[in-house]
């Protein structure tokens, strides 16, 4: 028996880069997969060319009512949600003297407040369950400010930290553990857009492993996490960035 096949993963953003990653490999672990992002067309094939345990639904993550009509959608179609994945996420990368409050409001709604609205949307057949884990990908600016303007992105990422705890506190004795995962540098149309890949060459040389990393990786952990392996891990954080934070 695969290691997934009873479990029914939520995967925001799972149209591209990580999230389609997740989504992939949790199919190829027998899971079935709801992918939820606002890029109809990539989800759609995505979803087509993972097979029938995969769905796509269109789910913008800053909306409650649609958070609300999504879950209903996913556990009539595919069964309770055992597994969620807070993936999806912006960055908008100016200066604070050049980032509008409306952008700053942007980044907030969609990286925090979407994480927020999705635990407390899945958590109720969750404990009806007994059972769930619930991974949010936060980032390294969840530790650290980055050089290149990261005031509403790294403000993002480290709430992400602070509501994975005490939502993972409220659950631990429920059979619910909650978890972030801190990626690095990884190769995705987040990082590589408008032709950014010799910008990830470069900031690559700051990286000890001299590489950025591949969505692949980051779904590894992911589905450790997701899994009994992860049995005893709660609240906690996990970082996957080629050496980057262990440097001063
Ligand atoms: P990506 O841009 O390839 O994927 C993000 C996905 O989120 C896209 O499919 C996008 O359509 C979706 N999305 C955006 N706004 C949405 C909304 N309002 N509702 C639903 N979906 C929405 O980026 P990625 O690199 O795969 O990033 C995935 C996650 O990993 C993000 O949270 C990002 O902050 C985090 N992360 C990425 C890196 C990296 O180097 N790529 C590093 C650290 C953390």
């Amino acid at each position: 028996m695969k290691k997934f096949e009873n479990s029914i993963v939520l995967i925001t953003g799972g149209s591209g880069g990580i999230g389609a990653a997740t989504a992939r490999a949790f199919i190829n672990e027998g899971a079935k997969v709801a992918i939820a992002d606002i890029l109809e067309n990539e989800g759609e094939e995505l979803a087509s060319e993972l097979g029938e345990n995969a769905r796509f639904f269109r789910l913008d993550v800053s909306i409650a009512a649609q958070w609300e009509a999504t879950v209903a959608k996913v556990e009539n179609t595919l069964g309770t949600i055992s597994i969620l994945v807070n993936n999806a996420g912006i960055a908008i990368n100016k200066p604070i003297l050049e980032l509008t409050e409306e952008e700053y409001r942007k980044v907030i709604d969609i990286n925090q407040v979407g994480v927020f609205l999705g635990m407390k949307q899945v958590l109720p057949s969750m404990l009806n369950a007994t059972n769930g884990a619930i991974i949010n990908i936060s980032s390294l600016a969840g530790f650290r400010g980055t050089s290149r303007g990261s005031v509403a992105y790294s403000a993002s990422k480290f709430a992400l930290r602070g509501m994975t705890k005490a939502v993972a506190l409220e659950m631990a004795s429920k059979g619910i553990r909650v978890n972030t995962v801190h990626p690095g540098l990884i190769k995705t149309p987040l990082t590589m857009k408008d032709g950014r890949d010799e910008i990830i060459n470069h900031l690559s040389t700051g990286i000890p492993m001299q590489r950025a990393g591949e969505a692949s990786e980051v779904a590894k952990l992911v589905l450790f996490l997701a899994g009994d392996d992860a049995s005893f891990s709660t609240g906690s954080e996990f970082i996957l960035d080629g050496g980057q934070l262990a440097k001063l």
